[in-house]
Formats: structure tokens, C-alpha cells, sequence
């Protein structure tokens, strides 16, 4: 199966097959904020010393080299379709990017 993974918003539906995975519980924000990342969190992933933070990531890392199909879902966003009330300082996008990034590099 092609991996899919994609950043949607707290009121954006879940398409059919799509695991749903927030961002509020992948230890990477502060609280159940997700517009501000934790200080372990900042930098390059290199640069993580946030364990658990870390081990979410991977998780997600291995779910797109198995093919999964993913949402990561953050609470800062309605919705990411045109239109839908966007927070400009959302982590979303780029939490998926460096997924895939880690995902397609050895
Ligand atoms: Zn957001």
C-alpha cells in the first residue's frame, strides 16, 4: 500500500482507512497546546532529547514505511481546507514533513 499522510484540523473528518493521531498527545507541546513546542523539542530532530516526543515520531516514521494511512490532527486548526479557520503558527505541516523525511532517508 502507498503511504498517505496528511494534516487535518480538529473539526475536519476523518477520510475512510486513515489512522487519526494528535498532535495534543505526542508529547512534543506544551500542555494540550499545540502551537507551542516543548524547549526539548526545538532544532533539528537530531537535536530531540524529549524521549517520548521522540518515540512518537518514530511510531509515525514506521507507520508511513509500513504504508499506513495517517492524519495527524492538531488542536490550533479547524480545518486546513481552504477556507477553514488556520492558526498561522501551526506545527502541523511541518511535524508531517519531517516524517516523511525520515521516513524516505536512510
Ligand atoms: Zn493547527
Amino acid at each position: 500500500m502507498e503511504p498517505k499522510i496528511n494534516h487535518i484540523g480538529i473539526k475536519q473528518e476523518r477520510a475512510d482507512g486513515f489512522r487519526y493521531k494528535r498532535l495534543r498527545h505526542s508529547g512534543i507541546f506544551r500542555g494540550d497546546d499545540t502551537r507551542s513546542k516543548l524547549i526539548d523539542c526545538q532544532g533539528s530532530f537530531e537535536q530531540w532529547t524529549n524521549a517520548p516526543a521522540r518515540a512518537w515520531i518514530n511510531a509515525r516514521v514506521k507507520e508511513y514505511r509500513d504504508g499506513r494511512h495517517v492524519h495527524i490532527v492538531c488542536d490550533c486548526c479547524e480545518s486546513r481546507d481552504a477556507g477553514g479557520v488556520m492558526n498561522d503558527k501551526c506545527h502541523g505541516q511541518e511535524i508531517v514533513e519531517l516524517i516523511i523525511q525520515l521516513a524516505t532517508s536512510e
